[in-house]
């Protein structure tokens, strides 16, 4: 079996030729993106592996169909960015990887919230320069304070399991009432309590047509002012430029992001040496209470590890044509 895999890293080359061993498959390693101009590529592969930042629109698709692709096996959670319906109607099975590691996400967005809060980002650059002062590096216990969770899936469990183990007040809200909410201590609640008991919000849920944009001018101002707004999830949940007047008119005071709405253009790239275009990314990273990471929160090594066997065990199940446990279809 031959597979193909698009925006592919050095991390990816290793940890997936570690997980291969047990199979053998032929594995080609590609940096460029998936999109229409490099679909083509795919000509004598019956599988294509992709990231969370490739773009599967109909017209790729069409073109993966024409070049004999017969399955697209996501290494990530999200499938927001495939399309699903076209993916049935040309005979695409999609795969994904539902759970790899919800402990990495949960503890990178306690990362966030103790450095927004404890600001140990600028106390290690002062320090370094003999700088010890403590004006402007004031915090508050993160003890008894109230921490909203929107999406209460294994991400979301996880980072409330953390959260009461450092004494907060979990406030969480789902489509859908989770049977460990209770035994976890987390009060399950409406969204407009969420938003006006919390001080810190937490995003946890995926990007859907329902979730796009859930905080937006509206929401925003739904929250305790000086709010900690947190998103590890999916970019477009934030409209951003409502986060910035939210910002500027200090109704939040601490802004942690791991994912942005456009960061296909700019995540996982060097960019270092270029000029950043993007005016609205640039306008957020200016604020000195916002804290981003570049879509990192997944990046442990177990989570790679897990994501490589099981990406492999989609492949295995396709090729032996058993039941793929983790397909995903349109709903
Ligand atoms: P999950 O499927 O276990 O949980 C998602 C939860 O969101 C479910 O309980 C679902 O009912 C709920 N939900 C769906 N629609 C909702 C809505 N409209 N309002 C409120 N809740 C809603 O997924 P998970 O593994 O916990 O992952 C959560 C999200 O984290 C993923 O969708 C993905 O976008 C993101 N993620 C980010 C990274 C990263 O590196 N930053 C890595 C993995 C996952």
């Amino acid at each position: 079996m031959k597979i193909l895999f698009f925006s592919s890293k050095a991390y990816d080359v290793q940890f997936f030729n570690a997980a291969n061993e047990k199979y053998g498959y032929e594995l080609k390693f590609l940096e460029v993106p998936l999109n229409i101009s490099t679909a083509m590529l795919a000509q004598g592969y019956e599988v294509v592996c992709m990231f969370v930042n490739d773009v599967v629109s109909a017209d790729v698709l069409q073109e993966l169909a024409q070049q004999g692709v017969k399955l697209l096996a996501l290494r990530c959670a999200g499938c927001n960015n495939v399309d699903l319906k076209t993916a049935a109607e040309l005979g695409i099975k999609v795969v994904r990887v539902p759970a790899y590691s919800p402990y990495s996400v949960a503890e990178h967005t306690i990362a966030l919230i103790l450095t927004l809060n404890r600001k140990t980002h600028r106390a290690y650059n002062r320090v370094k320069e003999g700088n010890f002062a403590l004006n402007g590096l004031m915090g508050f216990d993160l003890h008894g304070k109230t921490v909203g969770l929107i999406g209460l899936g294994k991400i979301g469990l996880c980072t409330a399991r953390i959260l009461k183990g450092f004494g907060c007040k979990v406030l969480g809200y789902d489509i859908y009432e989770p049977t460990e909410a209770g035994t976890i201590g987390i009060e399950f609640t409406d969204l407009d309590t969420l938003y006006a008991d919390s001080d810190i919000v937490s995003l946890h849920c995926p990007l859907t047509p329902q979730t796009y944009h859930i905080i937006n001018e509206d929401t925003i101002f739904k929250m305790k002012k000086g709010v900690m707004l947190i998103n590890t999830s999916r970019g477009a949940l934030i409209d951003t430029q409502a986060v910035i007047e939210g910002l500027k008119k200090e109704q939040i005071s601490y802004l942690g992001l791991d994912v942005y709405e456009e960061e296909a253009h700019l995540f996982f790239e060097d960019l270092s040496s270029k000029v950043i275009q993007d005016d609205v990314f640039m306008h957020v990273l200016s604020f000195n209470n916002v804290l981003i990471t570049g879509h990192q929160a997944f990046f442990t090594s177990n989570a790679l590890q897990n994501i490589a066997d099981i990406t492999l065990q989609n492949i295995h199940a396709f090729e032996q044509q058993y039941v793929l446990e983790n397909e995903v279809k349109a709903s």
